[in-house]
């Protein structure tokens, strides 16, 4: 079974992302537990848990179709003891609340080195991260996302995410997500079927497709190996449909969520349409 659906708004508290998911024929969606570029938010009520978790179950969402995204300030790599201890404090404070919510995993970018310290110590960094996070939550995976690799970012290469799970001690919640523009950025080719099929076969020797968790389905504006990202419309980039229509028909990608953050929410509608015809299955109905 395919999940797709998109990053979803989640103002006015997160009982509103199932809702807006349900709005354009997701089935799936990716929400902001918090506001994203600020450090502290409110704590989640009882009240705000509760209607989440009916909502969800109303519209038949269940957890493995939802991926919930951290926030930007976190840098599990950060090369100062502060940013990295306030860092960390974060992304744990992050994990509670997905536990709270009922949620199994929460996506994040691996981080930057900023040229202070070198790549394998940053990565490192991460690695002792994510093992202080899992020690202090339950249930909740951690997700770490592919980048497009610009600037000081860790993570634009699957050797890199393979070498942050291999650190991590317990394999069983720690998992990777895919963003198709990153990959395509970072020189990953995905824009022909033999493409792809060499691109995802590379991958799965990397780290291995088992640990995939979710997908983030996004078009680049740039050409392959820009390292810089700037997502597009689903078709109206440089990776063009095969890529999608690959994704949708290829069983690997099953049952775990798959969504757009593409630049026009307008068209999100007709995208998933399109992506569940793709996977010749029928969109979610209520
Ligand atoms: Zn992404
Ligand atoms: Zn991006």
């Amino acid at each position: 079974m395919k999940y797709f659906g998109a990053h979803v708004s989640a103002s006015g508290g997160v009982v509103n992302a199932p809702r807006n998911a349900k709005a354009i024929g997701a089935g799936a969606f990716a929400l902001f537990t918090k506001n994203q570029r600020q450090w502290l938010a409110p704590q989640l009520t009882q009240a705000d848990i509760e209607a989440f978790r009916r909502e969800c179950e109303l519209l038949g969402y269940q957890p493995h179709q939802i991926l919930p995204h951290d926030s930007y300030l976190i840098n599990l790599g950060h090369p100062d003891a502060e940013g990295l201890a306030k860092s960390r404090e974060s992304f744990v404070e992050e994990m509670r609340r997905c536990e709270l919510l009922g949620l199994d995993r929460l996506n994040f970018h691996p981080g930057s080195h900023l040229g202070r310290i070198d790549i394998e110590e940053s990565l490192n960094r991460v690695a002792e991260s994510i093992n202080i996070a899992l020690e202090r939550t339950r249930g909740v995976t951690a997700v770490i996302e592919n980048t497009a690799g610009q600037g000081t970012n860790l993570g634009h290469t699957f050797e890199q995410i393979a070498h942050i799970i291999e650190r991590v001690e317990d394999k069983s919640r720690v998992g990777f997500c895919i963003d198709t523009c990153h990959a395509f950025a970072a020189g990953y080719d995905l824009s022909s079927r033999e493409a792809c099929e060499r691109t995802f076969e590379t991958i799965d020797k990397i780290v291995s497709l088992d640990y995939l968790r979710g997908m983030h389905l996004n078009e680049a504006m740039r050409p392959l190996g820009s390292r810089i990202d700037r997502h597009e419309r689903l078709g109206q980039g440089q990776i063009g449909w095969e890529c999608f229509e690959f994704i949708a028909r290829d069983s690997r990608f099953d049952n775990m969520p798959l969504v757009l953050e593409t630049i026009d929410e307008t068209l999100w509608p007709q995208e998933i349409a399109k992506l569940y015809e793709l996977a010749g299955q029928q969109p979610p109905t209520w």
